[in-house]
């Protein structure tokens, strides 16, 4: 099977083309001001000739999508009216697959959504303590999202032990841009930590993750400021941007080697958030066989997943020093032999679990 995937982000577009599974072109386009424009210079420049399917990575599909989902107009009209609770993804999601819809009208669409994997958890966790009614009547529960990561993370992490991903419990730290914590029970997703919103839980690198809500309230009341400017203040300039003037974590460890201050504290921030959300799925779990790190943080910064699982040998965590330090890329354990939980570093390919997941789909 031959499969294009598309990942239109607010700020960029990733690609990638697939044939039975495995990754033969692909690409990423940066600083993208037209998602269009973008999604038709890689289906003009990409070999699209005899394509089987296209799949779409969209970022909310509600309550409603839990598996991948043929696109038709009545999908791209459900996708539409779950713009309000992702007013930066959903539209330029929509947009790409409205192009490719065009320009490529025989093939089918697939889209993949980043919140599917999340609706095996239960109400315990889904719903906040607030008013049923007006939760219900406003759509508001704990989405979360990065499920396409994962659920890809998780199962190669059971693979690595050599283990069958039904009989094993993983926590999942996907610490990229966006950051978020899975327990993910058996397979499936138990708890996550973004909610309505891929604004809750984790420090990020410009959102906040965590505060109390109350803080909404007092900037407006007592600071005056609007709403759209508490929302940019918490996704834009919030996170370690806000804390130490960068958002990126390779200019945080950098500085902190230097004995910066704030680079420093808004480190301990970040990796203190890491290792609160691993305690709390520990203990929601019970059992954890692995806890693993994935994306540009989880990947590649060994100080994170050293200082976030720091101390607590009482619970069994231990990461090797050694293992974690070196330079190795991969699919890896970074824990002693035989520890348990064992902890993991797998890298994250939403690309091509997303082409994997429309050729199944497709191939039914
Ligand atoms: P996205 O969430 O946009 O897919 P990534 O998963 O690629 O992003 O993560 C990007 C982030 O990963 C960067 O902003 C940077 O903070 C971090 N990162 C990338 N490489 C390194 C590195 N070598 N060391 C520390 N952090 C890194």
């Amino acid at each position: 099977m031959k499969i294009l995937v598309l990942n239109c982000g607010s700020a960029s577009v990733k690609w990638g083309l697939y044939a039975d599974g495995k990754s033969v072109d692909g690409g990423l386009i940066e600083r993208v001001t037209d998602c269009a424009q973008a999604v038709r210079e890689v289906i003009f420049s990409a070999d699209v000739s005899d394509l089987d399917g296209i799949g779409h990575r969209v970022v909310h599909g509600g309550l409603r999508f839990s598996t991948p989902t043929l696109i038709d107009d009545e999908v791209l009209e459900a996708v539409t009216r779950l713009v309000p609770l992702a007013p930066l993804h959903n539209p330029v999601n929509l947009e790409g697959i409205k192009i490719a819809r065009e320009m490529l009208p025989g093939v089918p669409q697939v889209a993949v959504f980043d919140t599917a994997f999340h609706r095996t958890i239960p109400p315990a966790q889904a719903m906040y303590a607030i008013d049923v009614e007006v939760a219900q009547e406003n759509g508001i529960a704990r989405y979360g999202f990065h499920g396409t990561s994962h659920e890809y993370v998780s199962r190669r992490t059971a693979e690595l032990l050599g283990r069958d991903p039904a009989e094993v419990n993983v926590i999942t730290l996907h610490l990229g841009n966006g950051a978020s914590a899975c327990a993910v029970r058996g397979g499936r997703s138990v708890a996550t930590s973004m909610g309505l919103s891929p604004l809750e839980g984790l420090v990020m690198g410009s959102r906040s993750g965590n505060i109390d809500p109350a803080v909404v309230f007092h900037l407006h009341r007592v600071a005056g400021m609007s709403f759209e400017a508490i929302d940019d203040l918490l996704n834009q300039r919030s996170g370690l941007k806000g804390l130490c003037g960068d958002n990126d974590m390779r200019e945080v460890l950098r500085r902190r080697d230097e004995g910066d201050a704030a680079a420093e504290l808004a480190f301990d921030v970040y990796c203190e958030r890491v290792k609160m959300y691993v305690g709390g799925y520990y203990a929601l779990l019970g059992r954890v066989d692995a806890i693993t790190f994935t994306a540009g943080v989880g990947e590649n910064a060994a100080p994170v997943r050293a200082a976030s699982l720091s101390d607590l040998g009482a619970l069994g965590i231990v990461v090797d020093a050694a293992r974690n330090g070196s330079a190795a890329r991969g699919e890896r354990l970074i824990s002693p032999d035989g520890a348990f939980p064992a902890v993991c570093v797998v890298p994250t390919d939403e690309e091509l679990e997303i082409a994997n997941q429309t050729a199944e789909l497709l191939a039914r």
